[in-house]
């Protein structure tokens, strides 16, 4: 039966899925994309599909990739989503398609633990605090039971703890064959069952880290699949140019100074002057922070010509040689021990490779690219591509190769949010996709029914001192009334701060027991305020407000009455002075376009989408959004903005919002 033909009566009333899942239902366009992916799984091709919140874009790409009985990679944004879609998503479907499949999940190296670092770190007398003996005691333990060696099935580990780098791998400290844990090393298991698997499970980063590495199996991998499918493909670029580009951190040459230090001494004490080395790196590391002298933690310095901004460029210069000198005579020296020990080969090559991006660094920028350098406690140097569009054209569809087993591939991108136009551009121009068929499939959700949204007419405008205040005000007076279920976004982590307090202010005001809790990004991990945030109202409190910035405009779901009200601080353009920015803006300028329209504006457009998505996520939800900033409808550009946004009813003036909020409250009670 033709692969299309099969995926139709899947997901058709009566079909398999409707016997195996309780609540499922025929969805025009979930079915839509399904064949749209069967047809490119078929023919081969790129297919791009915008599937908005509710679709069921996952079962969409699942059923036809599994029917089609190919080699199927799946890469998700995150490892979240990646145990989420191997550990539920999909033995749920191959159970229900009754399909004799072989599923594996591959992450990166630093996932696993490492049994020979774990051997190390049980002999390591500096163990960073008093902590992690407690820890290392719980990974012992966990190590002897668990066959995937993966530390998210350890629980409560927390992701932070300094111990996870010392018993996991690096590409640089990986003793590979040499090793003497390599046959039982997870590492090695997880690449060998990918390799054995019919699906295989993997994330952006790792994907990426691969093409520019060419080091975790997946380039063995790739040939052999057929089908490729990347969800959350709208932080494709993002991920894709941090690993495409050159980095260079003075932590790096401090920790390569502790590790040669160590495996100096242990191995070859009094055969090489380990201290003098090691010494050099980590003296030439220190001038090159103390050349940039004080900035402000997490300042970026752009870096267009020989030294970045405001950095005197022989001082640069001097500082940069001397590292990559340092690099040098570290690579001699472990040179000369190199047969006694594989950890020397590692080391030599890992001196090899900082030093040739020391000199690297000294050279002018690479053309299309941009360099700065981030600064905190350490520097990192950083030379970026623009976008990924090229690498995406020439090393991952390469459509015009003459590799055989590139042609004939099917390519699927997809995410709930991929632009603002018909043609996707935000997303297509910087992946290189211009070419693909793009399909966007409108969300299922009555939005007119389920959701309001509110721009102020009169409120400070964006840049006014009074703003957050104003913002904390109007959230406050709305979660007062819902009993929390708020989340606040913020567009900067001042307005997160100044914002959350002034909340935690206004509720001071009222009676213990009927105050909401007022989380903070950054207070406790993400993970930990998700779940809190969800819970809502626990003893001693009247429900929960989330006061967040960055990936929680994305990253946050709250299904339910959880959440019913979600305001926006600002419209979220992209910082200007960001040096990968003001790189792209010019480029475009340069290209006879328009930096605001063809940039600036997309990017918020997608921000403000997936920032108004976290308020509505099942059919039965209900909500408020506000907008607080009057740009939206002062300005031309705010119509283009507006459209963006799911076709939700307006509210016009305070008293309609007030009287929406506690309708909200009513038809909960
Ligand atoms: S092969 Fe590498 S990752 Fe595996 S146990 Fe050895 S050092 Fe660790």
């Amino acid at each position: 039966m033709p692969l299309e033909q099969e995926v139709r009566e899947v997901f058709a009333q009566g079909g398999v899925l409707s016997h195996a899942a309780d609540h499922f239902r025929e969805r025009d366009g979930q079915t839509q994309m399904a064949l749209a992916v069967a047809r490119t799984i078929e023919q081969g091709g790129v297919l791009v599909v915008e599937a908005g919140t509710g679709v069921g874009k996952t079962f969409s790409y699942l059923v036809p990739a599994l029917l089609s009985g190919e080699r199927v990679l799946l890469s998700t944004a995150t490892k979240t989503l990646q145990d989420q879609l191997f550990g539920r998503d999909l033995p749920r479907l191959v159970t229900a398609l009754g399909l004799p499949v072989r599923t594996a999940l591959l992450k990166g190296r630093a996932s696993y633990l490492c049994l020979h670092r774990l051997d190390q770190a049980r002999h390591d007398a500096s163990l960073p605090e008093r902590g992690s003996l407690r820890t290392l005691a719980k990974i012992e333990q966990w190590s002897k039971a668990t066959r995937t060696g993966d530390l998210a099935e350890l629980p409560g580990l927390d992701e932070r703890s300094p111990l996870i780098p010392l018993v996991t791998s690096t590409r640089d400290n990986c003793l590979g064959a040499q090793c003497p844990q390599f046959k039982p090393c997870h590492v090695n298991l997880a690449r060998r069952e990918a390799m054995a698997a019919d699906v295989v499970v993997i994330n952006h980063h790792l994907f990426f880290a691969d093409l520019a590495v060419r080091e975790s199996g997946m380039a063995e991998l790739l040939p052999s699949v057929r089908v490729v499918v990347f969800d959350e493909a709208h932080q494709l670029n993002e991920t894709g140019v941090q690993f495409l580009g050159l980095q260079l951190g003075t932590g790096q040459a401090l920790d390569f100074g502790r590790d040669l230090l160590a495996a100096g001494l242990q191995q070859a004490r009094g055969l090489v002057d380990w201290q003098e080395l090691v010494g050099g790196v980590e003296r030439a590391a220190r001038e090159l922070r103390l050349a940039v002298g004080k900035q402000w933690p997490g300042a970026k310095l752009r870096w267009a010509g020989d030294a970045p901004e405001g950095i005197p460029a022989a001082a640069w210069q001097q500082s940069l040689e001397a590292l990559h000198r340092a690099f040098e005579q570290a690579a001699q020296g472990l040179d000369t021990v190199s047969e006694l020990s594989p950890d020397f080969v590692r080391l030599h090559d890992r001196a090899q490779q900082l030093s040739q991006r020391a000199q690297r660094f000294a050279d002018a920028c690479a053309e299309g690219s941009v360099r700065w350098v981030d600064v905190g406690t350490q520097l990192r140097l950083v030379e970026s591509p623009l976008d990924i569009a090229e690498a995406v054209r020439t090393r991952v569809l390469k459509l015009d190769a003459q590799e055989p087993e590139a042609q004939g591939r099917a390519w699927i991108f997809t995410s709930a949010t991929l632009g603002d136009d018909p043609r996707l551009r935000w997303f297509t121009e910087p992946c290189g996709l211009e070419g693909a068929e793009v399909l966007r499939v409108h969300s299922p959700f009555d939005y007119a029914a389920q959701a309001a949204l509110y721009v102020p007419r009169a409120f400070p405008k964006p840049n006014d001192p009074a703003h957050s205040q104003q913002v904390a005000l109007l959230a406050a007076r709305g979660a007062a009334t819902l009993g929390g279920r708020t989340l606040v976004l913020t567009t900067t982590l001042r307005a997160l701060r100044t914002i959350g307090d002034a909340m935690k202010a206004q509720f001071e005001r009222l009676e213990v027991g009927l105050r909401p809790d007022v989380l903070v990004q950054g207070e406790l991990p993400k993970r930990v305020l998700m779940d809190r945030f969800r819970e809502g109202a626990i003893a001693g409190s009247a429900g929960c407000v989330l006061v967040a910035s960055a990936s929680f405009w994305e990253g946050f779901d709250a299904p339910g009455d959880a959440l019913q009200l979600v305001v926006i601080d600002k419209l979220p353009f992209p910082p200007p002075n960001d040096p990968l920015v003001e790189a792209r803006s010019q480029r475009l300028e340069a290209q006879g376009r328009s930096a605001f329209g063809d940039y600036s504006l997309p990017e918020a457009a997608v921000s403000l989408k997936q920032g108004a998505g976290r308020l509505i996520r099942r059919e039965s939800d209900r909500g408020v959004l506000v907008i607080c900033d009057t740009r939206l409808v002062a300005m031309g550009y705010g119509k283009r903005l507006l459209a963006a946004l799911p076709p939700m009813r307006r509210i016009e003036g305070e008293a309609q919002l007030e009287a929406e909020i506690a309708a909200l409250n009513d038809a909960r009670d």
